[in-house]
C-alpha cells in the first residue's frame, strides 16, 4: 500500500487533557484513516488527519445491517518515558478473524501496526503519565456503501483513535458485585459471540441497564442452550479459582477470545498453577461455595486488566467472596500485568512493542 499521507495542516499538537478523565470522553488530536473500494482494488489512502466529525450518507449499510467491528488496546508511558503497547498483533488478528466472520476486508497487519504506531508517535503528548493513566486505542472498521439491500457491503472506513483514559477504578482495585441472569443470553454457537461487532453490545445493554437497577456492575452470562455453564462478564472474560485449580470456559465460538485472557493463563501456566479451560456450571461455583472450595471469581479485559467479583447472585443464591475484599490471585495477576505494561518488570515473554 501506499505512504501513510500526514495532512500537513495538524502537525502541531494541541494538548488539553482534562485533570479528570471519564473513560471514552477525551480524544487526541488526529486520527488514522484509510478507505476500502471494491472497485478501486482494496485499502486505499491511509492518512493520518485532524480528528473530526464524518458526513456519511443516512442509508450507509452500517446504520441498517451492523456490519461494523472494533478493537481495543492500550499504549502505556512507562516510568522510564518509553511508550509501549501490550500484544498489539494480537488486536489486529483479532480484528481479521472478526472480519472474516462479518465479510468485512482484512487489513494487513504489519502496515496498520505501523500507522498505529505513527499515529500514537504523533500525538504522545496526549499520553497521560499519572498513575494508572494510559492512552486507551480504538480501531474500527465499517460499511458505508448508501444502498437498502441486505448484502456486505463494497466500501468500508478503518479509524484508529485514540483516548487518554484514567484507571478504571479511580479510588482503588476494587471488587465488583455480579448478576448471573437467568432470562438473557450473549451468544450461541455458530453466532458471532467470538467477534468485536457492534450488535454484540447493543444486544447487551437491557442486561446490563437491569442488573444495574438490582444493583450490579456486570452480568454473567451462562451458555445459550442449556443456561448452565459459565460464558462471560459483560466484557470482560471469567476466571473461578477453586482449591486446588484455576479454571476458565474454553473458546467454543461464543466467548470472545481475549487476550488478557490469553495472557493470564499463560502467567498462570509459568507460576505453577493447575490450569484448566474446560465447562464450569453454575452449580458447580454454588456448590464449591458452599463447601468452602472456591477462592475467588475474577474477570480479565483490556479496560480493567483484572476485576474481582466480591458479590455474586444467580436466582437465589447470592454469595460475598473474600469479605468483599479483592481475591489474592486476581491482586497478584493485576500487579503482574500493570507491572509489564508500566516496565516496572522485565517483559521477558516479548509482549510489548515499543514505540520510538
Ligand atoms: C473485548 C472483550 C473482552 C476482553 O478482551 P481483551 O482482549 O482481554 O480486552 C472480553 N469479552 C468481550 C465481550 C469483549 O468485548
Amino acid at each position: 500500500m501506499a505512504e501513510i499521507i500526514i495532512a500537513p495542516t495538524v502537525e502541531k499538537v494541541d494538548v488539553k487533557i482534562p485533570d479528570k478523565l471519564i473513560f471514552g470522553r477525551t480524544f487526541t488530536t488526529h486520527l488514522f484513516e484509510m478507505t476500502y473500494d471494491e472497485e478501486l482494488g482494496g485499502w486505499q489512502n491511509p492518512t493520518i488527519k485532524k480528528f473530526s466529525e464524518l458526513s456519511i450518507n443516512p442509508a450507509a449499510l452500517v446504520f441498517h445491517y451492523g456490519q461494523s467491528i472494533f478493537e481495543g488496546l492500550k499504549a502505556y508511558k512507562q516510568d522510564d518515558g518509553r511508550i509501549a503497547l501490550f500484544r498489539p498483533e494480537k488486536n489486529f488478528e483479532r480484528l481479521n478473524s472478526s472480519a472474516k466472520r462479518m465479510c468485512i476486508p482484512e487489513i494487513d497487519i504489519d502496515f496498520v501496526l505501523n500507522a498505529l504506531k505513527e499515529l500514537i508517535s504523533l500525538d504522545r503528548d496526549w499520553i497521560p503519565t499519572k498513575p494508572g493513566h494510559s492512552l486507551y486505542i480504538r480501531p474500527l472498521v465499517f460499511a458505508y456503501d448508501p444502498f437498502l439491500g441486505v448484502r456486505p457491503g463494497g466500501k468500508y472506513k478503518f479509524f484508529i483513535m485514540l483516548s487518554p483514559v484514567g484507571p478504571y477504578y479511580p479510588e482503588g482495585f476494587k471488587p465488583v458485585p455480579i448478576l448471573a441472569s437467568d432470562k438473557y443470553v450473549r451468544a450461541v454457537r455458530g453466532g458471532v459471540g467470538d467477534c468485536k461487532t457492534a450488535g454484540n453490545y447493543a444486544a447487551s445493554l437491557l442486561a446490563q441497564a437491569e442488573a444495574k437497577k438490582e444493583g450490579f456492575t456486570q452480568v454473567l452470562y451462562l451458555d445459550a442452550l442449556e443456561r448452565k455453564y459459565l460464558e462471560e462478564v459483560g466484557t470482560m472474560n471469567i476466571f473461578v479459582h477453586f482449591e486446588d485449580e484455576v479454571a476458565t470456559p474454553g473458546l467454543g465460538g461464543t466467548i470472545l477470545p481475549g487476550i488478557t485472557r490469553m495472557s493470564v493463563l499463560e502467567i498462570l501456566k509459568d507460576w505453577g498453577y493447575n490450569v484448566n479451560e474446560r465447562n464450569i456450571s453454575i452449580d458447580e461455583v454454588i456448590e464449591s461455595h458452599k463447601n468452602g472450595k472456591l477462592k475467588e471469581l475474577f474477570g480479565t479485559g483490556t479496560a480493567a486488566v483484572i476485576s474481582s467479583v466480591g458479590r455474586l447472585k444467580y436466582k437465589d443464591f447470592e454469595a460475598v467472596f473474600n469479605n468483599g475484599e479483592v481475591g489474592e490471585l486476581g491482586q497478584k495477576l493485576y500487579k503482574e500485568l500493570t507491572d509489564l505494561h508500566y516496565g516496572r518488570k522485565e517483559d521477558l515473554r516479548g509482549w510489548l512493542t515499543y514505540i520510538d
